[in-house]
């Protein structure tokens, strides 16, 4: 959460505190609360993707496991990675990214 401190606490809110990838409560104990860039912050240093990297459009409440699953891929090659790595099933990827992009479209909170 380090590199959006003022949005942060918004998205987490917008978001219900909960994880948009594994809907872990984040006020769960020993659930690491972090904010996740959907594009990586590194796609946008690269200049692979344009735009503004924590813009609230491109972040989303995340755990501490699901973000260091996630890394430097984007949403697309992470739910290809859980598809082929982690069991996941088509219908598993396709509702993680239509909460994803649901969120992503919620304005924030006032
Ligand atoms: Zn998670």
């Amino acid at each position: 959460m380090a590199t959006t401190p003022r949005i942060a606490p918004l998205v987490l809110d917008r978001d219900g505190y909960a994880c948009v990838y594994c809907l872990a409560d984040l006020d769960t104990d020993g659930v690491a609360m972090t904010v996740d860039h959907v594009t990586p912050r590194s796609w946008f240093d690269r200049g692979v993707a344009t735009g503004d990297a924590d813009a609230a459009a491109n972040l989303v409440a995340c755990c501490g496991h699901c973000n260091s699953l996630k890394r430097d891929l984007d949403l697309a090659l992470f739910a290809a990675y859980l598809r082929a790595g982690h069991g996941w099933t088509a219908r598993e990827v396709r509702d993680l990214k239509a909460r994803v992009n649901a969120a992503t479209a919620r304005p924030l909170p006032e």
